[in-house]
């Protein structure tokens, strides 16, 4: 907890100065009215505490084409795009209510530069869908704050990383895999982010299951019989080839100026306020450079300019920072609210008050076994597609099928403060090296951290309850062991597929993991190269391996916020297998 109150002492340590010219002229200032109210309905959109919680919502389907259990930032974001897929016999099935578990103490931080360029693809996604599609296709506001988002830097090395990460060069692939370093691939080139628009099926469609997976017909069915439609884009063409690769090497080129000004002087730690200006219109004369190849605008601040855009923030020990306008905030409980009012306008249904106590699995003729119904207290729904978004539960949900979910839960402590004069509308705020995030929270500001020796709530496997503190500031998250999310069918049991494990960013990543599984169930391959995010990508002999899991998920969350270096690999639970030449 150290950490997290130094973290407020850097950001609150100075008087807020009047704003400079500087601040009020450039592209990025931020507005400095007081925050306005969330236009959420939250009235109209949740249920009221009534008492009157003891039976499911809606009366269960007989059968469906996929159940989704857990009504969380997964579960709602898979549900979604599984309607907007097409799907229409849908249930998702949520013990509590929406947003029960790890959603409701979330963040909600949105950043959209990563250092894995599939990442920022489905980070593109889920901003997408929360900040544009939701609204159009509901008319509700989703609670999207747009303040941008800071990343610190208090070195050089730091600020290098974050050079990586705007240009988005050297980087190409982070597949943190304990077990397959190997097979870290390169994936296709595409072209830059495409809009979702043209994916969707808004048109009503029936679903169709094929040897074990479900596609997706447009009704009524063609001649001749169904034909899977969404086919996996072509393969990138010369003219893609050569517009990326041209804008690669603008990138570089601005790189090269960047260093440039760096080493004369230019951008220094304290640049006089002239120097600091003309070195603003410089990036603002060469905006094609900056976050070019996927579309994100990012600018490399020195200390004085991180001074303008964030007043309260005490600069003296930054080396500089790198500034994200358009990242934001996301609401929980106003996405997954209206997630669901989308879907359920799409045809799903979605209980509430209806706990999963079972799952039946069947084994076919040639010995696989199948998934084949999940079981409530208010009676059985026959399907042979089930999607565990259980969070930190889907270990017991995986155990009732015979699936291993190799997933481990831990405290995770944030504070809020007091109200912050001048605070308002400021960006989040990143602090990588001393392993810090700040959300700006209304008037105030939410912060959590990644400390070296976390906590871990093994209960959560035993008992099911919800790890909450009487103060608020302790929630639990669920861990991986290389800090990955858990996706795509599990190779247990045919139609039981996973969509958890999400550690600390499953609600930025929602939308575009959402949009990945729903594309997984019906198609049978995720549309992107997910092999990072695949459940197999793990040997069975470490999914139950308890020790292993637990030292590698420790590391990988001490080490969340450290710089990524290219072929990084982890140092707990080294030497569990040995090959025979090992010596
Ligand atoms: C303090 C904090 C800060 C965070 N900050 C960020 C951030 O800034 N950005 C970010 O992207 N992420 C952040 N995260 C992480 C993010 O919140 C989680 O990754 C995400 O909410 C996980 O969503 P989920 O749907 O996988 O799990 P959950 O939200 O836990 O949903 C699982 C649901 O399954 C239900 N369930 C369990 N068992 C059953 C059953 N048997 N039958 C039916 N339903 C069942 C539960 O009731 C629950 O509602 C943060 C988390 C915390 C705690």
């Amino acid at each position: 907890m150290a950490i997290l109150g130094s973290a407020v002492q850097r950001v609150v340590s100075a008087v807020r100065p009047p704003l400079s010219p500087l601040t009020r002229t450039t592209a990025w200032s931020y507005s400095s009215q007081p925050t306005k109210e969330k236009s959420v309905p939250y009235d109209k959109t949740l249920k009221q505490e009534d008492g009157t919680s003891s039976g499911p919502t809606k009366p269960l389907p007989r059968s469906a084409d996929v159940v989704v259990i857990g009504g969380g930032s997964l579960g709602c974001q898979t549900i979604y795009h599984l309607a907007k897929m097409g799907m229409t016999n849908l249930v998702l099935l949520e013990r509590d209510r929406l947003t029960a578990g790890t959603t409701w103490h979330t963040a909600g931080l949105l950043w959209q530069l990563r250092p894995s360029d599939v990442e920022v693809e489905l980070l593109a996604h889920t901003r997408n869908v929360i900040s544009k599609d939701l609204e159009e296709e509901t008319g509700l506001h989703t609670g999207w704050i747009q303040n941008g988002g800071l990343f610190i830097a208090s070195n050089k090395q730091r600020l290098d990383e974050y050079k990586r990460l705007m240009s988005h060069k050297g980087n190409r692939c982070r597949t943190r895999s304990a077990t397959a370093p190997s097979l870290c691939r390169q994936r296709e080139v595409r072209p830059p982010i495409v809009d979702d628009a043209a994916q969707s099926t808004p048109s009503p469609r029936r679903c169709q299951r094929d040897g074990g997976h479900i596609n997706t017909v447009a009704a009524p069915a063609p001649q001749g019989g169904d034909r899977p439609l969404s086919p996996l884009p072509p393969p990138p063409f010369a003219g893609v080839l050569e517009a990326y690769v041209s804008s690669l090497a603008q990138s570089d080129a601005m790189m090269s100026e960047l260093d440039g000004l760096m080493t004369s002087g230019a951008f220094s730690r304290s640049p006089p306020e002239e120097e600091n200006e003309g070195f603003l219109l410089s990036l603002l004369s060469h905006p094609e450079g900056l976050g070019k190849v996927y579309g994100i605008e990012s600018h490399v601040l020195s200390p004085a300019e991180t001074k303008d855009l964030y007043p309260l923030m005490n600069v003296d020990d930054l080396y500089g920072t790198l500034y994200v306008p358009k990242d934001g905030t996301m609401d929980p409980a106003g996405t997954c609210t209206t997630l669901t009012r989308a879907a359920t306008a799409r045809g799903a249904t979605v209980i509430e008050n209806c706990p999963v106590t079972g799952i039946q699995v069947r084994t076919d003729d040639f010995g696989m076994k199948r998934v084949k119904a999940v079981e409530t207290p208010h009676g059985n729904i026959e399907t042979p597609c089930v999607v565990n978004c259980a969070g930190v539960w889907a270990t017991k949900l995986g155990e009732m099928a015979g699936v291993k979910v190799p997933l481990i839960a831990m405290h995770h402590a944030y504070v809020v403060t007091e109200r912050i004069e001048g605070i308002q509308n400021m960006p989040n705020v990143r602090d990588h090296d001393a392993s810090v995030y700040l959300r700006l929270q209304g008037d105030a500001l939410s912060v959590g951290g990644y400390e070296h020796n976390p906590i871990f709530w093994d209960e959560a496997r035993d008992n099911g309850e919800q790890g909450s503190s009487s103060g608020g500031d302790d929630q639990i998250k669920s861990f991986t062991a290389d800090h990955k999310p858990l996706m795509g069918e599990a190779p247990e049991v045919r139609g039981f597929y996973l969509g958890c494990g999400f550690n600390s960013a499953g609600m930025m990543l929602g939308g575009g993991c959402g949009r990945e599984l729903a594309h997984w169930i019906i198609h049978g391959r995720p549309e992107k190269d997910m092999y990072g995010y695949d459940i197999r990508r793990f040997h069975n002999s470490l999914t139950d391996n308890t020790r292993w899991i637990r030292e590698r998920s420790h590391e990988s969350y001490a080490k969340n916020y450290s710089v990524v270096f290219p072929f990084d690999e982890p140092l707990a639970s080294r030497n569990m297998r040995k090959d025979p030449f090992h010596q």
